[in-house]
């Protein structure tokens, strides 16, 4: 049942009155809405739809872009979850329980498992699927044949048509949904700061500032003001507060995705998560030639990885994750993903295809013309094979313990794929609860406030567990939904 509604009409905001007041409850408001949404990737568009389907009757969706679609529209499209009916006709063993002990044990291994927050993570599992269904139901379809990601089963669905291409489809049918279900959606509009019933930590979020051809204005929220600005991956103030170690380090998120829900709900006394168990921020490979992001291939084919030196330098089965983190580390700028031909027929028409469709892999008859080719340190490069393939024949790598997709490199042509580390999701973020509300530093919920999708970082970090265990545009999916209703009936 709706309580604390309004039924005032949503107008456009040009040329409503600046904003006079904020953070006060005598605020002078521009406008009321049931539910106000910020950010238009797939947590916000989920949470549009779902406050509407849940009887919101004013919901309005700011985005600060000029488009819809924030990292989502950007992304791979894959949309992991375990236990489908799509796993199902296609003949793999899968289900919630197995997804979510893949993702246990995995987070154990890799020490990134935290207990504190398994009731947040797995309510992505357990909802997931059903969620996957309700996009479904929106308009959004998903490729028929699951693939292979991070994680013991093929859970990757993809948007169809499929990798990337899917995102804008994905982006284009939920837009659709919302516009179809009523929501109103605002582009180059942005949040400032959140507004309180009082100064007093865990004062209700009344509504908030917003601003847009520079002026602002105040809006007044009465079931719920949602965050869904996803991270920070662009922002470096913050990069360089929270992971030091990143400094520096490009991105390749949008250059909209500065922080802005995590400042302004930090501003009023919200919890910061700041993940410092493993790995910061998610970073993948992007290609020098032609900057495209890769990086699932390493865990699906015979690749290794080395420096400029003709190095290796981590066990590159292990991922992009750890790969680009040791990079990183280790000063260097870029790396050569090399494979020889076993691998390229191999692959070719599966995980490597997006690499030779979209990016410049370079062909040589031998290592060493690779080498001088790709100006990799000659003896270098030729030792580190030597090396590996005496390894791989004794089964056991001396260096890295890589028991992994072990094969020798000896066939040419050879192949080479140049990449350089870049940032690009923050798993930082707003603490939450299972209904999505976003906690203060007492870990009390804050009434009125909730958070969906990567501003709530350690979403992304805790579900993910050890990598692969769910992705994040389910995380977003299945909070945007939630969060949409809690607001809608609050
Ligand atoms: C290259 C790449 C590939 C990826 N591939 C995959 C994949 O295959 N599978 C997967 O699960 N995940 C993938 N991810 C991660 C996934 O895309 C994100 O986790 C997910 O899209 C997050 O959704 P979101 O709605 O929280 O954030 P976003 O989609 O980023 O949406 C946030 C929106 O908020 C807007 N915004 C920011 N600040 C404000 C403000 N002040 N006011 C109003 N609006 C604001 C932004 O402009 C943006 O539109 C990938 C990410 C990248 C970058």
């Amino acid at each position: 049942m709706l309580k604390r509604r309004t039924f005032l009409t949503v107008a456009s905001m040009t040329g409503l009155m600046p904003a006079a007041f904020a953070k006060n409850a005598d605020t002078q408001w521009n406008k009321t809405v049931d539910v106000l949404v910020f950010g238009g990737g797939m947590a916000g568009l989920t949470a549009a739809i779902s406050a509407k389907q849940n009887g919101a009757k004013n919901v309005l969706l700011l985005e600060k872009a000029a488009y819809l679609g924030g990292h989502s529209v950007m992304s791979g499209a894959g949309y992991y979850i375990g236990g489908t009916d799509k796993q199902k006709n296609a003949g793999i063993d899968d289900s919630l329980e197995i997804n979510w002990k893949d993702a246990v044990d995995r987070g154990v291994a890799a020490n990134r498992f935290i207990k504190r927050d398994t009731a947040v993570a797995r309510t992505v599992y357990e909802n997931g699927v059903e969620t996957m269904g309700w996009l479904e139901s929106l308009g959004v379809k998903f490729t028929d044949q699951p693939v292979q990601g991070i994680g013991n089963r093929k859970r990757v669905h993809y948007v169809a048509p499929g990798y990337k291409r899917g995102s804008p489809e994905l982006i284009k049918a939920l837009n659709q949904a919302a516009l179809k279900a009523g929501v109103v959606i605002q582009t180059n509009s942005k949040l400032v700061s959140l507004i309180t019933e009082s100064k007093e930590l865990g004062a209700p979020v009344i509504g908030a500032v917003v601003e847009e051809k520079g002026k602002t204005f105040n809006i007044r929220a009465t079931g719920g003001v949602i965050l869904a600005t996803g991270g920070f991956a662009n922002g470096p103030e913050m990069v360089k507060r929270y992971h030091p170690y990143l400094e520096g380090v490009p991105s390749l998120g949008s250059k909209m995705n500065v922080g802005d829900g995590i400042r302004a709900a930090t501003d009023i006394g919200a919890q910061m998560i700041v993940e410092t168990n493993g790995f910061g921020m998610n970073m993948l490979f992007v290609g020098t030639h032609k900057g495209q992001s890769m990086g699932l291939p390493l865990t699906e084919a015979p690749i290794i990885v080395v420096n400029k030196e003709g190095q290796r330098f981590q066990d590159e089965s292990r991922g992009y994750l750890a790969c680009t983190h040791k990079m990183v580390e280790k000063g260097y700028k870029v790396g050569y993903w090399i494979f020889d031909a076993k691998t390229f027929e191999k692959y070719r028409n599966g995980c490597l295809k997006p690499l030779f469709e979209t990016e410049v892999v370079h062909e040589y008859p031998t290592l060493e013309t690779l080498a001088k080719g790709e100006k990799i340190n000659v003896d270098g490069l030729l030792q580190t094979v030597k090396d590996y393939n005496e390894d791989v024949a004794k089964g056991k790598d001396r260096h890295f313990g890589r028991t992994k997709l072990l094969q020798t490199l000896d066939k040419g042509p050879f192949c080479a794929f140049e990449a350089e580390p870049r940032i690009y999701t923050s798993y930082s973020g707003l603490e939450i609860n299972t209904k999505g509300q976003v906690l203060d530093t007492r870990s009390k919920p804050i009434p009125g406030l909730y958070a969906a999708g990567d501003v709530c970082g350690h979403l992304g970090y805790q579900a993910n567990l050890g990598g692969g265990g769910i992705s994040s545009l389910s995380c977003a999916a299945v909070y945007g939904r939630i969060t949409g209703k809690e607001a809608a009936v609050r």
